[in-house]
């Protein structure tokens, strides 16, 4: 442990304590009942303000720390002058680090869009407001926090994800538990305006096969709800002829059929490969397996050599 670069440890640490907040945060957020679909209550939104506010300072500070060093969170005239002076002071707790208004400037070259980075400041102007004068949220702002809350925590994940060699699961189980992040995933508010801003960025969101909400983005190959990327390959639906069953092709040449369904609609059925012709086409389920284009075999080896 010891060592371990002082940066490293410093690193691990605010990421074990945003992982605290966040969570406690995303259990708020998930005890939330929607079924009225009224603004988060004041107790809880100022939970939920606070808690994520810290999360993200937390995190914001670790991911600049580890692509950029200690020196670059750390106030100038307060550097430290040697690793043993840095490995002192931190145990003193004598190191000052940067405001948050500084390390923000630095952490959005390496993650979040502009929309996170303005709920962020939205939520430090509530912070502050809660925190110096106890002003209490207005409903509004209660009821907008049920869905910015959820995409910053989303968007947490993926920026650790991008910064970290680990796979996404791995990311968000190390955060916040992946049981619990499955469950902010299916936040009915979240869901809601997710998919709804997926509809703006392409004609055809599909059901994403990790979160099964309507954010797959064919043409962008990742999902916007969860934040998983991959390459779908996608056949025609037979029921509703949109280019959108999803299959896990990669699995394909060692089976003769699997199941698949459609991210569009609701048909649901099989896909098999053709070795004739090379192409891969749906079945529906339970039917003898024969490829569509038997009969044009010999035209279509032509067309494809
Ligand atoms: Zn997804
Ligand atoms: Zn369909
Ligand atoms: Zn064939």
């Amino acid at each position: 442990m010891v060592n371990t670069p002082l940066a490293e440890r410093v690193c691990e640490a605010m990421l074990h304590n945003a992982g605290l907040f966040l969570r406690k945060a995303v259990e708020e957020i998930v005890g939330h009942d929607d079924t009225s679909d009224a603004a988060f209550d004041v107790d809880r939104a100022t939970l939920v303000t606070v808690l994520i506010q810290m999360g993200v300072e937390l995190v914001s500070t670790a991911i600049v720390l580890r692509t950029e060093g200690l020196a670059s969170i750390v106030k100038p005239k307060d550097l430290p002058v040697s690793t043993a002076d840095a490995e002192a002071r931190w145990a003193a707790g004598t190191i000052k680090t940067l405001t948050f208004e500084e390390i923000k400037l630095k952490a959005a070259k390496y993650f979040g869009d502009e929309g996170f980075w303005d709920i962020i400041g939205q939520l430090q102007h509530s912070r502050n407001k809660l925190m110096h004068f106890h002003a209490p949220l207005d409903t509004g702002d209660r009821f907008d926090l049920k869905y910015d809350a959820t995409r910053v925590l989303v968007q947490v994940v993926l920026a650790l994800l991008r910064t970290d060699e680990y796979d996404f699961a791995y990311v968000a189980e190390a955060l916040m538990g992946g049981e619990l992040y499955q469950r902010l995933l299916s936040f009915g508010p979240y869901r809601d305006r997710i998919a709804a801003q997926a509809r703006e960025m392409e004609r055809l969101p599909l059901r994403c096969p990790m979160c099964s909400i309507r954010t797959y983005l064919p043409n962008g190959e990742a999902c916007i709800g969860c934040g998983w990327s991959g390459v779908l390959r996608l056949l025609t639906c037979p029921s509703c002829d949109e280019r959108s069953v999803i299959y896990d092709h990669l699995n394909l040449p060692l089976n003769s059929w699997l199941n698949a369904v459609c991210g569009n609609c609701e048909w649901e059925g099989g896909v098999s490969h053709c070795h004739e012709c090379d192409f891969d086409y749906t079945t529906e389920k339970y039917t003898r397996l024969e490829c569509p284009w038997i009969d044009d075999h010999d035209q279509r080896k032509v067309g494809k050599h």
